[in-house]
């Protein structure tokens, strides 16, 4: 290793006293706030996250009452954060810990491990943070730390490149105080080892960082080979009578798991097959309106189209009335919605 594990733990620990943030609401705070924040806080920023953070501690004040609640509320709660595994998984957890753990919190690492949507890193927070443990951690900004620090070669997805992170986040995190350099370490990746333009002229690491001695920032963390996204196309189908409109709730695993939705098809010519089949309805399709949104997930673009089909009555019952339900407009924000379809939902209203 380049760097003298101790004098890197003090150098970081040194900077943290001085300029880390020790303003964020969910600091100082027991595990379950310390938890809903890691998990929100992953693929997401910190100016994003408060709000949501703040609205859902209203709601869900602690791991009982989110296990109480029904994972449509829950949903509900996360629309707009994405990746909605995150609340799924949150809401399983916190039933297992209501009934396997007595509403506590687990403090051994691998009844924290267990629980549903919790890594390595993410438990190693959570113990570290909460109950002062001492765990490594390896979240995003602290790979990308460690990956310039070191010279780490190769990308995340492989596993020696990732066996390599951990044997140095282990050999660098102190026995002391180690939720202060695990905060410390996620805040210099997000303050200044940022992806492009580091500051290391007032990088704490700058004197043992083998990156910024050999003019390599740029190089590391190595990027995966280049794939160029695949586009995907669906067809959603907005059936509306007056001020109700026509949700599907979608299967709890899959893209906007047991999210508010629009029946989907692949093609128009299924659109009557399936007006038949669930509403028992044989009216033609309106006009298709192509490509009104292109959403992107992390793997691949999505391009929505619309048609819009306005009816007179409702029709007297539905297929699978579970996961379909007519609602009326001014309750759509009680539904969790993914963002696209309250944007669609939302254009046809003004
Ligand atoms: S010196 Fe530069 S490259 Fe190295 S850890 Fe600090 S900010 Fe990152």
């Amino acid at each position: 290793m380049d760097a003298d594990a101790s004098s890197f733990a003090n150098a970081v620990l040194a900077w943290y006293n001085r300029w880390g943030r020790h303003d964020l609401p969910w600091k100082r705070q027991d595990a379950y706030r310390v938890w809903l924040s890691e998990i929100m806080l992953q693929q997401t920023q910190v100016s994003t996250v408060t709000p949501y953070y703040l609205n859902f501690i209203r709601r869900f004040p602690d791991v009982v009452r989110l296990a109480d609640a029904s994972i449509d509320e829950v949903l509900q709660h996360w629309q707009g954060l994405g990746y909605y595994a995150r609340a799924r998984n949150l809401h399983k957890a916190a039933v297992i810990i209501r009934d396997q753990h007595g509403g506590e919190f687990p403090q051994e690492f691998d009844a924290v491990e267990a629980l549903p949507g919790i890594g390595r890193s993410t438990a190693g927070a959570i113990l570290s943070f909460a109950f002062g443990q001492t765990w490594p951690i390896l979240d995003g900004n602290v790979k990308r730390v460690l990956a310039r620090c070191f010279r780490v070669p190769g990308w995340y997805a492989q596993s020696a490149t990732m066996k390599q992170l951990w044997y140095l986040a282990e050999s660098v995190t102190p026995q002391q105080h180690t939720a202060e350099f695990n905060q410390a370490m996620m805040d210099i990746g997000s303050m200044l080892c940022v992806k492009s333009k580091p500051k290391c002229e007032i990088c704490p690491l700058k004197a043992m960082c083998a990156s910024y001695r050999h003019h390599s920032q740029a190089e590391f963390p190595h990027k995966k080979p280049a794939r160029t996204r695949p586009h995907k196309s669906t067809l959603m189908l907005l059936h509306r009578c007056g001020d109700q409109v026509l949700l599907w709730r979608r299967p709890p695993s899959g893209i906007w798991g047991g999210l508010w939705s629009l029946p989907e098809v692949d093609e128009v010519r299924a659109i009557e097959l399936w007006q038949q089949s669930f509403l028992s309805l044989a009216q033609a399709p309106g006009a298709i309106q192509r490509d009104v949104i292109r959403h992107q997930f992390s793997h691949y673009s999505l391009d929505i189209s619309l048609a819009v089909i306005e009816l007179d009555a409702l029709p007297s019952k539905i297929f699978d009335a579970d996961n379909y339900a007519w609602v009326h407009v001014d309750d759509l924000d009680n539904h969790g919605l993914p963002t696209p379809v309250r944007k669609i939902l939302s254009m046809l209203k003004d």
